[in-house]
């Protein structure tokens, strides 16, 4: 079919069938229609290849189709694909030792489901159960999902007022401060949901030592540390998890995204005994998911872990990390006009721009040049860079030219209209 007619009547099925202000946002920004994806690339309907440096948010650690990865799903498929949830699932036992043996000391256990909505769903209902309290403290900017139990710690309202009421019980400190962590958590707080870097918040690194902070606030006052590592996790900012950065052990640690290997959905709670003491103790059933731990899924997680260690992925991270930060920091300095900041750890960054339509503009103008990137969900002053972390060299050097041309080029749109 002519790639024209087949990419309207996509537009057009999606308007009326799926979501009519969505389609048009796409079509306005540029984007086609998703046809195929391998690598570090997704090909459009015209048959043209985009550098995929947004990964989808995160997700696409290993890349598209990482052929690992769906050769072990591949496999698991035609043995057994969904778990009968009676018997014992070998899969989903794998997966969670894999994770126990690598995530900081203390995780224990691991409950699986299918995102990351999901895992931080769990991880607020474990704190509750096990500190026997509702306070909640979170923060500004935070994105910890789109559930109405994650939602109400999510840090921006505009995606909560239609919703209200909320769980209750929460209350929002600015990202950072320990001083109002102080202030906050106190005796009457089950937990503090915190990311080891905000992602839709703008690609924010804290200050070093604020979550060494919290995790010695929370222990004074009896309260737990959740981790929200769905998107900082499995290796994004060029540690397996984020909190490895200061060392520390969350109480209850979440992981979704990369996890699947950018080939399966999956969502994983991590915690301590203590944690699951309380959770499971007298009531094994007490928090459950259909589809979660299921064979397939878990098989991709058991792939993509022994993926990112055998092809040394976690160091190569950091590597194409540093040197994506110098190209873009170099662009900042040609355009300082434009370009506020550049910041991140690992291949988890973001570029901060002086105004919000020069990152609508130049999102527009590198999608053109053949590289898909977008702004932070909580932020659209950021764009964020969070490439497969199996780019090479040239194809940094490809983001990073294509990034100061559509800066080039979006600087001289701005001055034509003043
Ligand atoms: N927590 C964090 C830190 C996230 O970045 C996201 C998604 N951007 C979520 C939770 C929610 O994950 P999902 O979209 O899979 O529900």
């Amino acid at each position: 079919m002519d790639p024209e007619i087949y990419y309207a009547e996509v537009i057009e099925k999606t308007a009326t069938y799926v979501n009519p202000g969505l389609a048009k946002l796409l079509a306005f920004a540029g984007f086609g229609v998703e046809m195929k994806a391998e690598g570090c690339y997704i090909w459009d309907q015209e048959g043209k290849k985009y550098l995929d440096c947004l990964g989808g948010y995160g997700t696409f650690a290993l890349g598209h189709r990482h052929p690992k990865v769906v050769e072990a799903v591949k496999r698991q498929l035609d043995i057994m694909p969904l778990s009968a949830k009676a018997f014992f699932n070998a899969k989903q036992a794998d997966l969670a030792e894999m994770l126990a043996k690598r995530a900081p000391k203390g995780l224990q256990y691991t409950f699986f489901s299918n995102s990351g909505t999901e895992a931080v769903e769990a991880a607020l209902k474990f704190a509750k159960a096990t500190t026997g309290k509702a306070k909640i403290v979170s923060t500004q900017g935070a994105y910890h999902g789109k559930t109405i139990g994650a939602l109400a710690t999510t840090g921006k309202t505009k995606y909560q007022k239609n919703f209200e009421p909320l769980m209750p019980g929460v209350e929002f400190i600015d990202y950072g401060n320990l001083d109002q962590a102080r202030t906050a958590i106190d005796n009457q707080t089950a937990a503090m949901i915190i990311e080891t870097i905000q992602g839709e918040g703008g690609i924010v690194v804290p200050p070093a030592g604020y979550i060494a902070g919290l995790r010695e606030i929370c222990t004074r006052n009896g309260a737990l540390l959740i981790a929200d590592e769905v998107q900082t996790g499995m290796g994004r900012s060029g540690t397996l998890f984020g909190c490895e950065a200061e060392g520390i052990t969350p109480d209850i640690l979440t992981l979704a995204k990369a996890l699947g290997g950018g080939v399966m959905p999956i969502g994983a709670t991590m915690g301590t005994p203590e944690v699951w003491d309380k959770v499971f103790g007298e009531n094994p059933l007490l928090h459950t998911s259909t589809f979660g731990g299921n064979e397939l899924a878990c098989a991709a997680g058991i792939a993509t872990i022994q993926t990112i260690e055998e092809d040394g992925l976690l160091e190569r991270c950091r590597k194409m990390g540093e040197k994506l930060i110098a190209g873009l920091k170099q662009v900042q300095i040609e355009h300082s006009d434009l370009v506020k900041e550049v910041r991140g750890r690992g291949l988890m960054i973001g570029v901060e721009l002086t105004m919000d339509e020069v990152g609508e503009l130049s999102v527009a103008q590198m999608l053109k040049r053949g590289m898909c990137v977008a702004y932070t969900l909580n932020n659209p002053r950021v764009i964020r860079f969070e490439p497969p972390f199996i780019i090479s060299e040239s194809e940094v050097d490809f983001a990073v030219e294509t990034f100061r041309s559509a800066i080039a080029e979006t600087s001289e749109l701005l001055a034509s209209l003043v």
